[in-house]
């Protein structure tokens, strides 16, 4: 795993500096301070801090490398055949309001099936009322 390494270096190189002490060496970073004595016990907890910032790392550095992981694999997918054959007008066409079956129904009466006008509402033959 490339990117936890890397990562964890990265969060080895950008570990919190101590005042006067400065960035604590790696052995006391992997070993969180427990091999501090004395007074340089004081530095444990940033020590631990630093640990921390390793494990940050590599974390970072592992999610980082999934993600370039993926994107790498997405890319160099190539387009589904299928998907690129697919014609653009395979949507279904649209069915007008105004269609001759519409039409059909509205120019003859219901009962008898006398023709009528666009805007009759009752059958001049029969006079039932236009459905
Ligand atoms: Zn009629």
């Amino acid at each position: 795993m490339f990117g936890v390494f890397s990562g964890a270096v990265l969060g080895f190189l950008f570990r919190p500096s101590i005042p006067l002490v400065g960035q604590l060496p790696l052995d006391v970073v992997l070993t969180r301070g427990a091999s501090l004595n004395g007074v340089d016990t004081l530095l444990r907890s940033a020590a631990e801090q630093s640990f921390d910032y390793v494990m940050f790392g590599r974390i970072l550095g592992a999610v980082v490398m999934a993600v370039v992981v993926a994107v790498t694999k997405g890319v160099s997918q190539k387009p589904s055949p299928s998907v690129a054959a697919t014609p653009s007008n395979a949507l279904p066409p649209s069915v007008p309001a105004s269609s001759p079956i519409a039409l059909a129904v509205n120019a003859f009466c219901t009962k008898c099936g006398a023709a009528l006008g666009q805007d009759v509402v009752f059958c001049g033959s029969c006079g039932a009322r236009r459905g």
